[in-house]
């Protein structure tokens, strides 16, 4: 796998949380000591070390990171952050040079996939004269952003040529050559797309159905899950009477000897919601156990205002301590407090999904409070952050959409690496303190790493803001 394609090695939903911790700027790279060791720290509830190997031409040779978990969200945000360097070194080779903007130009929409077509069977041909391997992960990318195109212009036949062409083609060529695809979950990726182009009502359904059944027979390294997954979305032509035999085959077929009883409930489930049994309601109280299932009764329920069953459905779901996951159930609680018109909950709750992560959520809670009083909700927050209710990120936030320089003061006293964050908005309520820390920061560098040239951005501020001759003289001594 290459440097620049290590990206794709990670599920969705771990590449979204690595693209927030790049985004909030919680990556950084330490300078290289050897050519071959990316040295990366990220930041989180602390700091996770992650080294990754490669060899002279950007092959990845190892990745570790020291949290623990494989293919963690910190790995994820590295490779992000690697993938987009603009430095020159281990570029991939041959570069096909892809044109992305292919389909704007396209008149025709029954044309479309020809052109897609055209690109990847070019890609696939150099990549097996070459047996050059990363120019499929330059294919994919290409695909990825054709498939995106396709759908969000509602041109679901393309998007289902392409799709055939990807699965029939090159993934049979890309399976035999390696495991690429199996290490990126390829096959859980394509599901979005299976998804949308089943429920678009513009294709010969038959077609898809079938196409699924043979490539879950094609491709015997297609998770269990990931076939659960579509004949889920296949699920959507049980509303039609006269699929309902095709979808059945399917389902037996594919499903045969699968043992993973969560999954198998998901699929039934799914078949008798499209094919309107009267049961499903009842089918689905019975399993709970699955997210897709309960996910379905707080709609229906949020429906009908039948506000306390959503709230005691997500309630069960919510983990003791705020986790970002879990915003995904505390936005329906929300929504059934408000149906209730109760204020307090449904003030706790938004308060909740504040100390989950999401940031608009305290922009929300201010517009709803009396200002009078809002002083004290937010003295209350910081004493709930100090009973441990949340993280420290979360609060750094508060603070600073707060203007608590005070209590900034305070952490920043304790936490003294935080400086480098949170030193321009001390700067002018406490001027010596922001100085006396950013010399210790400057000297924790140093003896971190050794190296003046990590110090310049710090030594940078302290000439800018309090003396230009001390800083000079910082530089002195350091290069010494
Ligand atoms: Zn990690």
């Amino acid at each position: 796998m290459h440097i620049r394609f290590a990206h794709h090695l990670f599920d969705d939903y771990i590449f979204r949380r690595g693209v927030d911790y790049m985004e909030w700027g919680l990556v950084r790279q330490r300078p290289l000591n050897d050519p071959h060791v990316f040295d990366i720290v990220v930041d989180g509830t602390r700091p996770y070390n992650i080294q990754i190997a490669v060899d002279d031409v950007g092959h990845v040779l190892s990745h570790t990171c020291d949290c623990g978990v494989h293919h963690c969200k910190h790995l994820a945000a590295s490779f992000i952050v690697l993938s987009q360097r603009q430095s020159k070194d281990y570029e991939v080779g041959t570069n096909l040079r892809l044109d992305s903007n292919i389909n704007a130009n396209v008149q025709d929409p029954a044309l479309l996939h020809t052109v897609v077509i055209e690109q990847l069977a070019k890609a696939l041909d150099v990549a097996s004269k070459n047996e050059n391997i990363d120019l499929l992960f330059e294919a994919y990318e290409y695909y990825t952003e054709q498939m995106n195109w396709l759908i969000d212009h509602h041109c679901y036949q393309s998007a289902l040529v392409v799709l055939e062409y990807m699965m029939d083609e090159i993934v049979s060529y890309w399976t035999a050559s390696n495991n690429d695809l199996e290490q990126m979950n390829f096959f859980k990726k394509q599901t979005l797309w299976i998804k949308s182009i089943a429920s678009s009502y513009q294709i010969d359904p038959r077609r898809l159905i079938s196409d699924v059944l043979l490539w879950t027979q094609l491709y015997p390294e297609i998770k269990t899950e990931v076939k659960g997954l579509w004949l889920v979305a296949l699920c959507v032509f049980a509303s039609d009477d006269l699929l309902r035999d095709d979808i059945l085959h399917v389902i037996a077929s594919v499903s045969e000897g699968m043992d993973h009883p969560k999954l198998l409930a998901e699929i039934e489930f799914s078949y008798k919601l499209y094919a309107n049994e009267e049961d499903v309601e009842a089918y689905s109280l019975a399993h709970l156990d699955s997210d897709l299932i309960r996910n379905y009764l707080i709609d229906i329920y949020l429906k009908k205002h039948d506000s306390q069953k959503v709230i005691q459905l997500c309630r069960e779901k919510i983990r003791k301590s705020p986790k970002h996951e879990d915003v995904v159930w505390v936005g329906p609680m929300l929504e059934a407090f408000r149906q209730l018109e109760d204020d307090e909950g449904f003030r706790a709750t938004l308060k909740w999904m504040y100390y989950c992560g999401e940031h608009y959520a305290l922009e929300h809670l201010r517009s709803i409070t009396d200002r009078r009083i809002w002083r004290e909700v937010v003295d209350d927050m910081i004493r709930e952050f100090h009973q441990g209710a949340f993280s420290d990120w979360v609060y750094r936030h508060l603070l600073m959409e707060e203007k608590r320089w005070e209590q900034m003061a305070v952490y920043v006293s304790k936490n003294p690496s935080f400086i480098a964050q949170l030193y321009p908005y001390l700067m002018d309520p406490y001027p010596n303190m922001v100085y006396d820390l950013l010399i210790e920061h400057i000297d924790r560098l140093y003896r971190r790493e050794k190296r003046i040239e990590i110090l310049t951005p710090w030594i940078s501020v302290i000439s800018e803001y309090f003396s230009e001759a001390e800083g000079w003289q910082l530089i002195e001594k350091y290069k010494s």
